[in-house]
């Protein structure tokens, strides 16, 4: 059975939230308890947002919430109220297994399989807690014993909106928490524009607005704090390397450490210049791929429409996502990689050659 979900927009059944699952986990977490909640490597908006949305509004009930993430992530998203509590796995991992180690209940957020944390997994699993996932990608496969999966929802943070309405529905969500839960939904629909965006997702956005919170804030953090060094590496990236198969409606930018190097890069830089080749007219999908510290390569895939990069990335490059953006890896070098890339193309070239441009 469903929950029903009182919400200042009213009445909603979300059918995710397990109506005997909620009720246990209410239970649970109705004394103090000792809380982790983690997120996915390389975090990115939707993944801060509801690691710190969910953490500012356990935190306001009284538990002893602490924030894990496996990896650094952009400066562009280190505004939200709790930023400054989230522990990096890679800097302090003593302290973060010493943390996963005491907590009695974790929340996994935004990842569907344990990989996605890369090196943390061990930590993040092996331990007495109780797991709890909430995300919206599909095919969950993380070892949890409560697993809120909705993948027709835009993002985690609207999924995270609907839970704290759930267990307290007596809560007077405050600006902080709806600043966090903004940014991730405003991130993971491009501004409210792709088509996961709903009436009911803008009706949320209404209520997040309705707490007073600063909506400027999150859109001048996000979009116009680029480094020069930023502007002109994406300016170079369009300019020198965008490749276009125009066959296959399709677009590529492959980049070497070398070149992030000449322009100072800093993580989160690549973010956002895989989208700027389906702005083209016809262009159907885009990938970008960079040449990674340790070898191989990272994947960022999106397109537009009906063609899957979930499947393409899946079944080519170790990958998975969502329908119109996903990522994989490649363990080979650059130059293997666009060409493995094109046998996919090839593989593809009915549903690719056929889409209406
Ligand atoms: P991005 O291109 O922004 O890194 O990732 C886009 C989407 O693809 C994300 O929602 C993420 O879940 C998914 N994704 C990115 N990299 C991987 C990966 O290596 N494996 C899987 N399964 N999904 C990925
Ligand atoms: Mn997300």
């Amino acid at each position: 059975m469903s929950t029903f979900v009182k919400t200042p927009i009213g009445l909603r059944m979300i059918p995710v939230f397990n109506h005997a699952h909620i009720q246990e986990l209410k239970q649970f977490l109705s004394v103090p308890r000792k809380v982790a909640i983690t997120t996915h490597y390389k975090p990115d908006g939707d993944a801060i947002g509801s690691l710190l949305g969910l953490y500012n509004f356990l935190h306001s009930q009284k538990h002893k919430v602490k924030a894990i993430v496996p990896s650094d992530y952009p400066e562009f998203i280190s505004f939200m109220k709790g930023n400054d509590k989230v522990l990096n796995y890679q800097l302090k991992p003593k302290q973060a297994e010493k943390y996963f180690h005491e907590a009695e209940i974790i929340f996994c957020l935004d990842f569907n399989e344990q990989s996605r944390v890369e090196a943390m997994q061990h930590a993040m699993m092996d331990n007495k807690a109780v797991k709890v996932v909430i995300d919206h990608h599909i095919e969950p496969q993380i070892n949890a014993q409560y697993v809120f999966s909705f993948p027709q929802s835009c993002a985690t943070c609207e999924l995270v909106y609907y839970f704290i309405r759930i267990l307290n529905p007596e809560y007077k969500m405050n600006a902080d928490v709806a600043e966090c839960l903004y940014t991730g939904i405003m991130t993971d629909t491009g501004s409210f524009r792709f088509s996961s965006m709903s009436a009911d997702t803008h009706r949320i956005i209404a209520a997040l607005m309705d707490t007073g919170m600063n909506h400027v804030k999150i859109h001048e953090s996000v979009s116009d704090t680029f480094t020069e060094d930023r502007i002109r590496f994406l300016g170079y990236c369009l300019r020198e390397k965008m490749q276009l198969i125009h066959a296959f409606h399709a677009s590529y930018i492959a980049l070497t450490r070398t070149e992030l190097e000449q322009f100072n890069h800093q993580t989160g830089d690549t973010e956002g210049i895989v989208n700027y080749p389906l702005n083209i007219k016809g262009v159907k999908m885009s990938a970008l791929f960079t040449e990674k510290e340790d070898g191989g390569v990272k994947i960022s895939f999106r397109s537009k429409g009906d063609f899957s990069v979930r499947e393409l990335a899946k079944k080519f490059f170790n990958g998975g996502g969502h329908h119109n953006a996903a990522g994989g890896r490649f363990d080979g070098n650059l130059d293997e990689c666009v060409e493995h890339f094109i046998g996919a193309l090839k593989f593809y070239k009915d549903e690719l050659q056929n889409v209406t441009p």
